[in-house]
């Protein structure tokens, strides 16, 4: 039996139902369940009409058409409103919050040792000159005055290459090439071989620095590895003096680890420096107090130099006597290691992520 209250409690859930819809699927839902040809609950009250007593079946008839019709149209209504906001096709939400950021990659500290000392130089004016890693006797050993009996090619433990190779040397004329006959190969041990291959291209003045890998035949342990990297530095012109050596070894020292760090060169010897030196830096740990890293003595051991034995600058061809310079070398791993106080440097060559972000990049 229906009447008007079935019909009113009708409406009141369509409108209930309604608030909620957020699709055209909520839409087509609500449709089938209340207009539905089959199910729907409006037809069945037009079913129940029959039933309905005379005198009031034409007003049921009327409110439930009514009802009809107004559902009909709240469900247009509404699918227009949907419609209408509707984002475009290609639509960015500028209000969501961004995706996370990557990890992003970082150089090596062996890369940004490097960067350093390449920043500092630069700044000074020198050139950054890359040069073979295999390399002939000649480059190696013999044009910087180690002749083949010389005792210092002993205390380089080399790697010889099993055939040698020849590569054309183009010098300036006047330069002294290597015999073809003496072409034994091996795998640089310093960067000190790029002084003759720059020299042997180029007039002074000379200012440059050669970055670098060299091998040794070393094997690996805490403080030594078959490869590594050295940073070699040459300065030549008329006049260049013992003065500017300790001049520019300092100020880089200082550049590098402060400007409160002292330098002390003692003598040392290097085939291709007359005088050599080995230079010291107080350490930047302990401020020159003593501890571990300086080993209680207060100092490092940071490089080598020298002012250019003038047996190289003959070797080269260069004018006798017109030319003086300096020359220095350092090891890369091992400033990194001073400088970061890392306690095996087997540590930069395992690429273990835990150690890697630990340096700044
Ligand atoms: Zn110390």
């Amino acid at each position: 039996m229906t009447d008007a209250t079935d019909i009113a409690r009708l409406h009141a859930d369509f409108e209930a139902s309604l608030a909620v819809a957020s699709s055209e699927g909520d839409l087509q839902a609500l449709r089938d369940r209340f207009l539905g040809r089959k199910q729907g609950r409006v037809t069945d009250l037009f079913g129940t009409l029959a039933k309905a007593a005379p005198e009031i079946k034409r007003e049921l008839g009327r409110q439930i058409n009514e009802l009809k019709a107004h559902i009909e149209q709240a469900l247009d209504a509404r699918r227009a409103s949907i419609e209408a906001s509707r984002p475009p096709a290609g639509f960015v939400d500028v209000t969501l919050p961004g995706r996370p950021p990557a990890p992003v990659a970082r150089r090596h500290p062996l890369t940004v040792m490097r960067e350093r000392i390449e920043s500092v130089f630069t700044r000074w004016g020198y050139e950054i000159v890359d040069g073979p890693e295999t390399e002939d006797d000649w480059h190696c050993f013999e044009a910087l005055n180690m002749p083949a009996e010389h005792p210092a090619r002993d205390m380089q433990d080399t790697l010889y290459l099993e055939r040698p190779f020849t590569r054309g040397v183009a010098g300036r004329p006047g330069t002294r090439t290597p015999p073809p006959a003496d072409v034994a190969s091996l795998l640089r041990t310093h960067t000190s071989a790029m002084q003759i291959h720059y020299m042997t291209r180029h007039e002074p003045p000379i200012r440059i620095i050669a970055p670098g890998r060299v091998y040794r035949r070393d094997n690996l342990d805490v403080t030594h590895t078959p490869m590594f990297q050295q940073v070699e530095g040459l300065v030549v012109g008329e006049r260049v003096t013992m003065g500017d050596l300790k001049g520019t070894i300092v100020a880089f020292l200082q550049e590098l680890f402060g400007e409160k760090t002292r330098v002390v060169f003692r003598p040392s010897f290097f085939p291709y420096t007359e005088p050599s030196a080995d230079v010291f830096a107080s350490c930047h740990k302990c401020g020159g107090s003593g501890c571990a890293m300086c080993k209680r003595t207060g100092f490092i051991e940071v490089l080598g130099c020298g002012m250019v034995h003038p047996a190289v600058f003959e070797a080269v061809g260069y004018p006798k006597g017109r030319y003086t310079g300096f020359a220095f070398g350092m090891g890369i791993e091992r400033l990194a290691l001073l400088t970061y106080g890392v306690d095996d440097i087997r540590h930069f060559y395992e690429n273990d992520l835990r150690f890697l972000e630990q340096f700044p990049s």
